[in-house]
């Protein structure tokens, strides 16, 4: 049997990390096995759902280059079958009716020291009517038992579960019911999705085998389960979309590579056989929903950015510059929305900054950083940190003379990164100073700052008059 997985996000808000891991270990599943990954976006909760938030489940998919193979289909699409599973449970006698209202029930709850449902209206016959729910009939006794392909047998005993409600009195179908009978019209066979579901999972089995006796339902195998481990912070909390950095459209914006976030995400709970970095393909070849561990797994941005800064490192140059675009184009277009470049756009140079690449790629550990290490080769002032002036240049007499011989030495020679070098090296001989601290008093003068890309190759780059106009700059500047 082919196997048939579905990612089933409810578009109330950001795309979540743990969504994107959910639906990329549904999609690893697939491939695997040859099957097929349906999306499915479960809308029906009207008032928390946005047009914009459907549309970045679509966006974030396509980003992370999970591509879907059915779909995407609309729970909201759904209702009639949703409500025609209602009736035929009805009609098999798995519901009755229910009148009592929250506040009874909360009251019999306070009166007995028992929470949840009482089971108020299980012979009460009541017939259904606009003020009456639909409950479902749980069974009197035993056990419903799951064999989890992540948490192994997991048994949920019926008495702690109650008589649930299936459809309000306003004839709203509730979510656990929509939820399977869209996986059964789908012939999902497998479930895979998060651990906060799992509770709703026996109620989800209990319903299930009941419409397969229904007399107008068709018998659906019950799909296999494989709840995921929880997503959890460093203090091991889950994460809270309030505290932690939880929107993976945050991720992209911030210039991780979606290879690089696959890889991550992957490793959310599994990881593959020998090192971890792994592409796609390796992914799908090794992955196995067996090997998925049962406790919560660390979202550690650390870890994150360790990846997505082997994956920078290891793309072509040419590969690099081409993803560097939205941060450094001049159109804005490209940019928007996020910050602009720190830099007048028309001052950008696409030669210069490819001849950059090579200095920097190795640098960053996110495309986001890339505008703030070129940005002396494109701006027209240096953004000076005060610190490192006042370190290298107005408490150091020594960096003041550097400079000063500098200007006198790079206005001759050859402006090559390699006779630059040697023209420091001797200079720093000359007044006693080792290359690196020769070296400290030039950099913060043209770029600003003491650390960045190797300081001989970019004064190459920004060629010899902008060099030398610094250098004197910045010695008028601390003189
Ligand atoms: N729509 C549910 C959610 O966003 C997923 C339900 C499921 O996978 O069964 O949490």
């Amino acid at each position: 049997m082919t196997p048939r997985v579905r990612f089933a996000p409810s578009p109330t808000g950001y795309f979540h990390v743990g969504s994107a891991r959910t639906s990329l270990f549904n999609w690893l599943f697939a491939r695997r096995h040859g099957g097929a990954f349906v999306l499915r976006i479960e809308d029906t909760d009207t008032e928390r759902n946005r047009d914009e938030w459907r549309q970045g489940i679509l966006d974030a998919l396509t980003w992370l280059g999970l591509n879907w193979d059915e779909g995407p289909t609309l729970q909201s699409a759904n209702l009639g079958d949703h409500h025609a599973a209602v009736e035929a449970l009805w009609e098999g006698g798995y519901l009755y009716a229910c009148d009592c209202t929250r506040e009874q029930i909360d009251a019999r709850s306070a009166a007995t020291g028992r929470p949840g449902y009482d089971g108020h209206c299980r012979t009460r016959e009541l017939p259904r009517g606009p003020s009456t729910a639909l409950r479902f009939r749980m069974p009197d006794e035993g056990a419903t038992t799951i064999e989890d392909l992540v948490r192994g047998t997991v048994t949920f005993p019926h008495e702690a579960i109650g008589d649930f409600v299936v459809m309000r009195s306003s004839g709203v179908v509730l979510y656990a019911l929509a939820n399977l009978v869209d996986d059964r019209s789908a012939r999902i066979t497998h479930v895979i999705r998060g651990e906060d579901l799992l509770p709703t999972t026996p109620r989800q089995v209990l319903m299930w085998e009941a419409l397969n006796h229904c007399a107008s339902q068709e018998r659906v195998d019950l799909p296999a389960y494989a709840h995921l481990p929880m997503l959890v912070n460093e203090q091991r909390k889950k994460l809270s979309k309030r505290k932690d950095p939880v929107a993976l459209e945050s991720y992209r914006d911030q210039g991780y590579l979606p290879e690089a976030m696959v890889n991550y995400l992957a490793l959310l709970g599994w990881s593959p056989r020998g090192d971890e970095i792994a592409d796609r393909a390796r992914l799908i070849d090794e992955f196995d929903l067996a090997e998925v561990s049962r406790s919560p797994a660390f979202f550690d941005v650390k870890k994150l950015t360790h990846i997505n800064a082997e994956y920078l490192r290891a793309m072509t140059s040419d590969a690099f510059a081409h993803a560097c675009r939205p941060w450094v184009d001049p159109d804005p277009a490209a940019w928007r929305p996020r910050a602009a470049p720190p830099w007048a756009p028309e001052h950008f140079d696409a030669d210069v900054f490819s001849r950059a690449v090579p200095l920097i790629q190795t640098r960053v550990t996110t495309l986001a950083e890339v505008p703030a290490m070129v940005a002396f080769l494109f701006g027209d002032e240096v953004a000076f940190d005060e610190d490192a002036v006042a370190a290298v240049l107005a408490d150091d007499p020594l960096g003041r003379v550097v400079l000063a011989v500098a200007i006198e030495r790079f206005a001759e020679v050859d402006f090559t990164a390699a006779s630059l070098h040697d023209a420091l090296v001797e200079l720093g001989e000359g007044v006693g100073l080792p290359l690196r601290r020769a070296q400290a008093p030039v950099r913060v003068a043209v770029t600003g700052t003491r650390v960045g890309p190797p300081l001989f190759e970019s004064l190459e780059l920004l060629g010899r008059q902008r060099t030398l106009d610094r250098l004197r700059a910045a010695l008028a500047r601390v003189s």
